[in-house]
């Protein structure tokens, strides 16, 4: 079993203030299989102290020396990828080979894309032609609190932890307690790669402890937060009283609008993106509406391909799927099938209780639901399990009002062959992001949603944006600039 009680601050590994132990579950057995320490305040403090105190240094320090130490960050990742994949697939139940090629995957691309994005930043702006001796200098906001989930755990540290560096600012990480040995490898990547001491600090915690702390400390300038809806309005509330800044990537529950001129293989992408990682992302494509006149089809492939999934441990090898995170989230997803069932949901595959041949480990049976109308539970609620809801519609504008109806905002989905009414619909739907025709976003977009889905822009070059302030400067000598260059 392994022992991780130390925390990461001011460059060295610390032992709790006091020690709180908390056990880590592996999900595919249940068994206890690591055993980590929850701060408290004394330790919050000290690490946002440590953070404080090297922020002058790091701000001030060279872009292009900021960049350096996060290509070491990367060169300790290609060291050790394996360990990382192993860490994450231990702790939240990903199946090795995906969390080497797609979970432990995001680190090198999210910071690859990030250090291209840094290449272009332009950190002292004109204001434009109209005002010659005005700047825009775009400087770091601070310390930060970064506080991350457990469902792609090096994919969110990633996507906080590098853009800070790089925009200057000094950060506390605090993972989610259900997944910290992945962070804590991260750790030791920034201390090998010789991130000066405070830059990077990570205390472990929970969300009324050092989540909190965090959030309501005077010294922290911005809480960076990727989580739940509802964990979001508590940081929010708690951050309003020292008025940081915060950003937030929430729930989604995302509509894929599968219309009857769509490519032959719309219905399979559709079910895989929704099954991937157990059903446990933010972006799964959770409502499948589907043009009546492909509906009976489309229905009848979506459960030949759930029920045709492979359910099993995270160590052994494969393409199947793993366990859901914990015990909370297994019995939360069987109370959604149960409401499914009850609320009159046509269930065609899956359904409650564990896979067959499992008795052990927090699995669940891939479902479908179909005949799901808008307003049921299942349509309105983030499942966060792999279950699919299939929903019929006749017209377009029937399609974009099931879509939109909803407090979440997060990824949209289109299938389609006609050109116009993709880039139509692309424009209806109320979400920070649409995907269409199963093409997956370009390097350096940002993603992040709107309405109940948060309030934030990651990765490339809008996300190293969110750290920093922007200053503006008038009375500027621009005689001065052209002696520099
Ligand atoms: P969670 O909100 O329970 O926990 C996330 C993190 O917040 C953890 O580190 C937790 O300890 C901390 N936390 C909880 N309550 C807190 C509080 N009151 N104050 C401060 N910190 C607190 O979420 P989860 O169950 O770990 O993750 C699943 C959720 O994350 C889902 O809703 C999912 O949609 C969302 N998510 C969103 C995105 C996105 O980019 N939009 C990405 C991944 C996950």
């Amino acid at each position: 079993m392994i022992e991780k009680r130390q925390f990461y601050i001011n460059g060295a590994w610390v032992n709790p203030a006091s020690q709180r132990d908390c056990d880590v579950i592996d999900p595919s057995t249940e068994e206890v299989c690591a055993v980590i320490s929850l701060g408290d305040q004394a330790d919050t403090d000290a690490a946002v102290a440590a953070a404080k105190a090297a922020f002058p240094g790091w701000a001030t320090t060279a872009p292009e020396v900021r960049a350096g130490y996060v290509r070491g960050i990367l060169a300790q990742f290609e060291k050790r990828a394996d360990e990382m994949a192993a860490a994450i697939s231990l702790e939240m139940g990903a199946p090795i080979d995906m969390a080497l090629s797609d979970q432990a995957a995001c680190l090198p691309w999210h910071l690859k894309n990030f250090l291209t994005a840094f290449e272009h930043m332009e950190w002292v702006r004109p204001l434009g032609p109209h005002a010659p001796n005005d700047r825009i200098a775009m400087e770091p906001i601070g310390v930060v609190g970064l506080i991350t989930p457990w469902n792609w755990p090096m994919n969110q540290v990633t996507l906080k932890v590098i853009p800070a560096m790089l925009a200057g600012c000094t950060c506390v990480l605090k993972p989610s307690e259900e997944s910290p040995l992945s962070s804590l490898l991260f750790a030791e990547f920034c201390h090998d790669a010789g991130v000066p001491a405070g830059v990077f600090n990570l205390v472990n915690g929970d969300g009324p402890g050092v989540g909190s702390q965090l959030s309501a400390h005077p010294d922290v300038e911005m809480i960076s937060f990727t989580g739940s809806t509802r964990a979001g309005r508590a940081i929010s509330a708690t951050a309003a009283q020292t008025l940081k800044r915060v950003t937030l990537e929430l729930g989604g529950k995302g509509a894929n609008l599968i219309f009857a001129d769509a490519d032959a293989k719309a219905v399979e992408r559709g079910v895989r993106h929704m099954m991937n990682n157990s059903g446990q992302s933010c972006n799964a494509p959770s409502r499948m509406l589907v043009e009546r006149a492909v509906y009976d089809q489309a229905v009848e492939k979506a459960a030949e391909l759930a029920s045709a999934i492979k359910v099993g441990p995270a160590s052994e090898p494969g393409r199947h799927i793993g366990p859901v995170v914990n015990k909370r989230q297994w019995d939360q997803i069987q109370g959604y099938i149960q409401k499914g069932i009850s609320e009159g949901a046509r269930l065609v595959a899956g359904g409650l209780g564990l896979p067959e041949g499992l008795n052990k480990g927090f699995y669940v049976r891939p479902t479908v639901f179909a005949d799901v109308t808008p307003g049921m539970t299942i349509e309105r609620e983030e499942i966060f399990g792999p279950v699919l809801s299939i929903i019929p519609f006749d017209t377009e504008e029937e399609a974009v009002r099931i879509a939109n109806d909803t407090p979440y905002g997060l990824t949209n989905y289109v299938q389609s062959q006609d050109g116009a009414r993709r880039n139509r619909l692309a424009r209806a739907l109320r979400s920070g992001m649409v995907e269409m025709n199963g093409k997956s976003r370009g390097a350096g977009s940002p993603f992040g949603g709107i309405k109940a889905s948060g309030r934030a822009r990651e990765g490339g070059h809008w996300g190293i944006e969110e750290f920093l302030e922007a200053k503006a400067i008038s009375g500027w000598d621009s005689a001065q600039d052209i002696a520099a260059e």
